[in-house]
């Protein structure tokens, strides 16, 4: 029985991954500040006598004796890692050495949840791992992005000059049940207006796009990076890209809702484009994403209407 720690585990992709080690045998150690996590999320696990729950703040140093760590502990979406700039960086950046310091003394396998942000505004379509990205250091979103971008540096300089076995996994956007309903990303803010007969709010002019990935296929990526030889960086998302505004359609046709569609402004430093290249992912991990759109939606409205219900 392997001993996993799962930084960020009560989060929306963290919980997923728990439930899914666990239900594979091994001994799971979730580890959270529940800043964006929720114990919903979490609460059935709570009873398995294989599964531990650690409040804990990663920026702030840990002992515990592990023989995996899964590092996914970080606020992902625009207006929660941009409500304390400062903590999203620290958390990036001082809760990798912390989370390095602990594999090292363990001699475990850490894996770190990176980004499709690293690629900031691409210049480059789709996204491949050795394009070195169009990063803005002083923009609204830099806290996440450059901090995401020094965590892969912090990986591979340990792996070099320590010889720790780092993986770093570079995640497009990613859907499913046990999102956050109030998270301000586009899945959860329009399934939930489409629901509620509110306005469809697109920023900009809806050109940009963006590449949805179901959870259970990015859990099992996470899962077959852990246990390959591969270092990585590897792109883990699905390749079907969509704009913002077909998307928006695709959510009133899905739910069958009346709501209207609204634009409003841009965020700054909005990425125009993005798409994974899944080659490496193919090769290497002999992954690639088999959830179509319409099944990962059905669960993900299932789960909205549920919370909405309990209302
Ligand atoms: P989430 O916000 O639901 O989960 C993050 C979890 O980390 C939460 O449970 C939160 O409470 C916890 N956390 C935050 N700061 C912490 C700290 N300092 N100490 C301890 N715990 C802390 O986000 P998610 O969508 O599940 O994302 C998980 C990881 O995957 C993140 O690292 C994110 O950057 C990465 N990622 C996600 C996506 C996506 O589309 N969801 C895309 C790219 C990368
Ligand atoms: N977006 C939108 N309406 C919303 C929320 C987001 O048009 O209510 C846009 C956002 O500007 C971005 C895209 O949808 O262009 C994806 O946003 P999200 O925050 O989900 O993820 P990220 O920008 O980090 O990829």
């Amino acid at each position: 029985m392997k001993r996993i720690l799962i930084t960020g585990g009560a989060g929306f992709i963290g919980s997923h991954l728990c439930k899914r080690l666990l239900n594979e045998g091994n001994y799971v150690i979730c580890l959270d500040n529940f800043f964006t996590g929720r114990r919903e999320n979490i609460e059935q696990l709570l009873s398995n006598p294989n599964f531990e729950l650690i409040e804990h703040d990663i920026i702030d140093p840990l002992d515990v004796n592990i023989d995996e760590i899964y590092n996914l502990a970080c606020p992902a979406s625009p207006p929660h890692y941009q409500f304390d700039p400062i903590k999203t960086m620290k958390t990036s950046v001082l809760g990798i050495i912390n989370m390095l310091e602990l594999a090292q003394k363990n001699n475990a396998k850490i894996l770190q949840a990176s980004t499709s942000e690293v690629y900031g505004d691409p210049k480059v379509h789709p996204q491949v791992e050795n394009y070195w990205g169009n990063v803005n250091p002083i923009g609204i979103r830099s806290c996440y992005d450059e901090g995401k971008r020094c965590a892969e540096t912090l990986m591979t300089d340990y792996r070099r000059q320590k010889k720790l076995d780092t993986k770093i996994v570079r995640i497009f956007n990613t859907y499913g049940p046990n999102m956050t309903p109030d998270d301000g990303r586009v899945v959860s803010n329009f399934i939930l207006q489409a629901l509620q007969g509110e306005d469809i709010t697109i920023y900009g002019n809806g050109t940009q796009t963006r590449s949805f990935c179901y959870v259970d296929d990015l859990v099992e990526g996470l899962i077959k990076m852990m246990e390959s030889d591969f270092a990585g960086p590897v792109n883990l998302g699905n390749p079907a890209e969509r704009t913002i505004l077909d998307f928006a359609k695709l959510i009133l046709e899905f739910t069958g809702s009346k709501s209207k569609i609204v634009y409003k402004p841009l965020p700054s430093d909005d990425p125009t484009k993005r798409q994974p290249d899944i080659t490496l992912a193919k090769t290497k991990l002999d992954w690639e994403p088999k959830v179509d759109i319409y099944d990962g939606l059905k669960q993900t409205v299932i789960y909205f209407e549920q919370l909405l219900n309990k209302k």
